[in-house]
C-alpha cells in the first residue's frame, strides 16, 4: 500500500501518518524526517540541506532524491508506506513514478491562518517524534512527550516567517501535482481545518475509510 500524503506544512500529515501507521502495519516515510536525521547525524548531504531548511527553502533534487532512495530501499518500505513531503514539485511526482507505484494519494487542504496557529504552537518529541501542539493538544505534563517522556521541542524552521514562505511555496507547486495525480492515481481531498482535538473532526476516519477501500483491492 504505498500511498502520498500532500498538503501544506501544519496541514497533519505527520499526525494523521503516525496515527494511521500502525493500523496499516507500513512505515510512515517524512523527508523532513529523512533530512533532520541527515543533519543530526553531519553527512555531507545533511550539512548541505540545512542551508536551504533554516530558510524554508526547498533542498535540491540530487540531494532529496538520494537520501529518498535510500530510505525506500530498506526493508519495512517493501510492502507499502505513508510517503510524507514528497513529491513536492512536479518534476519530483514524475521522479517518483519512475521509482515506485503509487496506489493513491490524499491531499490535506487548510488555510494559512489555521497553519500559522498550529506551526506556530507545535512541538515535538525528540525521542518518538509524537506531535503536540501548546494551545490545541498540549502534552499533561508541560514539555514532557506523554507517550515517552522524552522532552519535547520547536523545529528550528517554525518561525512566522518561514513557515509562511514554506506555505507559499507549496500553493505554488499544488496544482500541477494535482492534475498529474488526478491523472494517474486516485486523488482524495480532505479539508484539514479541523483540528484532531475537535470532536466533530472526521479526518481520520475519512482518511481509514479510503485505505480500507485500497487494502480491500489489494
Ligand atoms: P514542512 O512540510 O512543515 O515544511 P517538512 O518536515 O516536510 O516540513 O520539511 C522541512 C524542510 O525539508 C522543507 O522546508 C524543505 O527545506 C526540506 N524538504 C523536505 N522534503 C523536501 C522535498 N521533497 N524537496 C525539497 N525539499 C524538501
Ligand atoms: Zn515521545
Amino acid at each position: 500500500m504505498k500511498i502520498v500524503l500532500l498538503g501544506a506544512p501544519g496541514a497533519g500529515k505527520g499526525t494523521y501518518a503516525s496515527r494511521l501507521k500502525d493500523t496499516y502495519n507500513i512505515p510512515h516515510i517524512s523527508t523532513g524526517d529523512v533530512l533532520r536525521e541527515a543533519i543530526k547525524n553531519k553527512t555531507e548531504a545533511g550539512l548541505k540541506a540545512k542551508i536551504y531548511m533554516d530558510k524554508g527553502d526547498f533542498v535540491p533534487d540530487e540531494i532529496i532524491i538520494d537520501l529518498l532512495k535510500e530510505r525506500l530501499n530498506q526493508d519495512d518500505a517493501k510492502t507499502g508506506m505513508l510517503l510524507d513531503g514528497f513529491p513536492r514539485t512536479i518534476e519530483q511526482a514524475k521522479i517518483l513514478d519512475e521509482i515506485i507505484g503509487i496506489k493513491a494519494v490524499l491531499k490535506f487542504d487548510i488555510n494559512k491562518d489555521v497553519v500559522l496557529r498550529r506551526l506556530g504552537g507545535r512541538l515535538i518529541c525528540k525521542g518518538c517524534g509524537e506531535i503536540f501542539n501548546k494551545h490545541k493538544l498540549p502534552p499533561k505534563q508541560e514539555g514532557i512527550c506523554d507517550l515517552c517522556e522524552n522532552q519535547l521541542h520547536q523545529r528550528e524552521d517554525d518561525t512566522e516567517e518561514t513557515i509562511i514562505k514554506r506555505y507559499d511555496l507549496y500553493q505554488n507547486q499544488i496544482s500541477p501535482l494535482e492534475e498529474h495525480y488526478k491523472k494517474t492515481n486516485n486523488l482524495h481531498t480532505l479539508d484539514s481545518n479541523i483540528d484532531l482535538s475537535d470532536p466533530e473532526c472526521k479526518v481520520l476516519e475519512n482518511c481509514k475509510i479510503i485505505l480500507d477501500n485500497i487494502k480491500s483491492k489489494l
